[in-house]
């Protein structure tokens, strides 16, 4: 079989020069013929051998406060505004603390504080503060946070605390984000990413697929990531939680799961490509090992938020298993 014109493209374009798909090109990725997957892989995984290297950058996350958030994304079960099974909850500094330090035992170099807000207020603020000088004085890791939308002052201030990067998604295409928020904008959250950047903190900015977005929205996302230019895009699928107005929907199958792997590796061919949320359900074991052989080069250890993750070993396992040496703390500092 010949190989589809658009895969022809990304090899002269985004494997010999770097330069990642526009959208248009997303878009044909996006609707590949089944038989055609294996082969966008193989040309994404090419692509991030070609422009990461090998190596795959391990984190860890913890919820420093769980549930309750005054926000309305409808994906979220930790919105205070839906009937879900989450309750709010906070971690207090010496269990934040042990966790930094299990996950630095697995060999992970980032450490994400994860808070379900609007945006910090000044007890949040303090806890981060707090949490930040105890960590760094017990373990070696590099300290992600993700605290919503930030003011100026705010983003001044997490640089200088040393926050390594920051994380805040944009979730979905601009022209879709208001059917999946509206208590605040994907505009909003777009400046804050500005912010972070201004900083000097890194950007690590992705999404969910899945929620009902056409496939020419979801090109229009990556694309409109690729004009940010993330260090890490975090790549969601949707697992459907209950209670939320998206308890509803199918998740994506396998296939289509796949070939946005392929799409949005070939739109950002040099940035940390991070397996989030959804991908057990999505994926299950057989798609973890494609998709990792498909352009993704970070992972998640253990538990997310409000799901349970697999099993650290597995991962770490299955890494080894195809010479895929973790990133070590010093070539990320
Ligand atoms: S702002 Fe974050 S925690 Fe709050 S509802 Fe939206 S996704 Fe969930």
């Amino acid at each position: 079989m010949t190989a589809p014109p658009v895969l022809e493209l990304a090899r002269a374009q985004v494997l010999d020069r770097g330069i990642g798909l526009g959208e248009e090109q997303v878009l044909e990725v996006l609707c590949l013929p089944d038989e055609a997957v294996q082969e966008a892989l193989q040309v994404a995984h090419e692509v991030r051998m070609r422009w990461c290297g090998p190596e795959v950058e391990v984190e860890g996350i913890v919820s420093i406060k769980t549930g309750g958030c005054p926000e309305d994304c409808h994906f979220c079960s930790q919105s205070g505004r839906f009937e879900t099974p989450v309750r709010a909850v906070r971690l207090d500094i010496p269990s934040l603390v042990e966790a930094a330090c299990e996950t630095a035992a697995t060999g992970a170099t980032e450490f994400c504080l994860v808070a379900a807000v609007r945006g910090p207020d000044a007890r949040l603020m303090a806890q981060v503060r707090d949490a930040m000088r105890a960590i760094h004085d017990a373990v070696e890791i590099n300290v992600a946070c993700s605290l919503g939308i930030l003011t100026r002052q705010q983003a001044e201030e997490l640089a200088q605390l040393g926050v390594h990067r920051y994380n805040h998604n944009l979730e979905t295409a601009r022209s879709y984000f208001p059917q999946i928020a509206t208590t605040h904008t994907w505009d909003e959250r777009f400046q804050t990413l500005a912010l972070v950047r201004e900083h000097g903190m890194e950007v690590c900015c992705g999404g969910i697929v899945g929620m009902g977005e056409s496939l020419a929205q979801r090109a229009e996302f990556a694309a409109q990531l690729a004009g940010l230019g993330p260090d890490e895009v975090p790549l969601n699928f949707l697992d459907p939680r209950p209670g939320t107005p998206f308890a509803g929907l199918a998740p994506v199958s396998t296939a289509d799961a796949l070939r946005a792997i392929a799409a949005f590796r070939l739109a950002l061919p040099r940035t940390v490509l991070r397996f989030a949320g959804g991908r057990e359900l999505t994926l299950g074991d057989v798609g973890t090992r494609q998709g990792v052989l498909g352009g993704i080069n970070a992972i998640i250890v253990g538990n997310y938020l409000t799901t349970l993750g697999r099993d650290p070993q597995a991962d770490l396992d299955l890494l080894q298993e195809l010479s895929m040496p973790v990133r070590a703390l010093s070539e990320t500092l």
